[in-house]
């Protein structure tokens, strides 16, 4: 087995983080390695932003241990290797796009040409613009050419494309992956399934402050894929229908049924072939990550 000598990118160790009596991250751990793309994927309030801000430094965890290059996050030599792009972030609002960048670029030994970052960011048309004349998603571009000007090896970008109409957000998604390209590791945080299969080769998934998984998209996407069923079927009882394979959380609503399955062909084949004559009005949907976070909760529990 080779054993990698490299000191990981970002360490944490059981860190808990709490806000008061609220209990934001209730011990997790994981490794990242240079060079990665991760993606944390989960609901608002699952603990994304602390992750990242523990990550970077911004805040201390209650108990257990963070390293970023194997070192504590808040030493200043680090500073110059990470590129940040926050949730919430104030800008002068009457600098125009350009000087913000430059301005930024002067924080770090070894910034990058202005102009490539506007590039790279998507911004050569906007060079001229005042801040308060951007729209949001130009404002994100903003602070995605302020996390690239430093030329950082590591890059943190929470809820990236988070407010952005389709079309905005693939661009984004493009002028990520240049990123990825270039080589850089890149930590990101978002709530949407596809971004984080576009963009990351390892997902990491978070709810309530604790990780439910940890695996590659194509993991992940066979976990999460089930779909919503529900159907008429005036004749059934709630008992004959639980005897059918593949189901969960199957309930009786008015004369209709609904339930979520993982495995919607096998439990369909069987529904059909006992009970085809009863049926009708039957609807199938994918399910929304919410059912596939709680999914993969109950899963996780099980195997504990
Ligand atoms: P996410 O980024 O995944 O939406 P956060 O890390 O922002 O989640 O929040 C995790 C939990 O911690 C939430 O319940 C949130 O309300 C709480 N929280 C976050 N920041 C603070 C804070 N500064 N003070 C109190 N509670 C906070
Ligand atoms: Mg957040």
């Amino acid at each position: 087995m080779a054993i990698s000598l490299e000191v990981p990118a970002v360490e944490l160790n059981n860190v808990t983080k709490s806000y008061g009596a609220v209990s934001a991250l209730k011990g997790i751990s994981f490794s990242i390695a240079a060079g990665e793309v991760v993606a944390f994927l989960g609901p608002n309030g699952a603990g994304k932003s602390t992750s990242i801000s523990l990550m970077l430094g911004l805040r201390r965890p209650t108990t257990g241990s963070v390293a970023l290059f194997g070192e504590n996050p808040r030493i200043a030599k680090h500073r110059a290797r990470v590129g940040a792009m926050l949730q919430e972030s104030a800008m002068p609002s009457t600098l125009r796009v350009h000087e913000v960048v430059e301005l930024f670029g002067r924080f770090h030994e070894r910034p990058m040409v202005v102009r490539d970052v506007l590039a790279m960011a998507g911004l050569d048309e906007k060079r001229n613009a005042r801040l308060n004349q951007l729209s949001g998603g130009q404002k994100r571009r903003v602070c995605f050419a302020l996390a690239l000007v430093g030329n950082p090896d590591i890059l943190f970008l929470d809820e990236p494309t988070t407010g952005l109409d389709i079309e905005a957000r693939r661009r984004f998604w493009d002028q990520i992956n240049l990123q990825v390209i270039a080589g850089k590791t890149i930590i990101l945080t978002t709530h949407n399934l596809e971004e984080a299969d576009s963009l990351a080769n390892r997902i990491i998934v978070i709810n309530h402050g604790e990780i439910i998984a940890d695996d590659t998209p194509e993991q992940i996407k066979r976990h999460v894929g089930g779909k919503h069923i529900s159907f008429r079927a005036s004749k059934l009882t709630l008992a004959e229908l639980q005897r059918l394979p593949a189901i969960r959380d199957i309930r009786e609503i008015g004369e209709k049924f609904e339930l979520y399955s993982k495995e919607p062909e096998r439990f369909l084949a069987a529904l059909f072939s006992q009970h085809a004559a009863e049926v009708s009005e039957l609807e199938v949907v994918g399910a929304g990550l919410e059912e596939a976070f709680l999914s993969l909760t109950v899963e996780k529990k099980k195997a504990a």
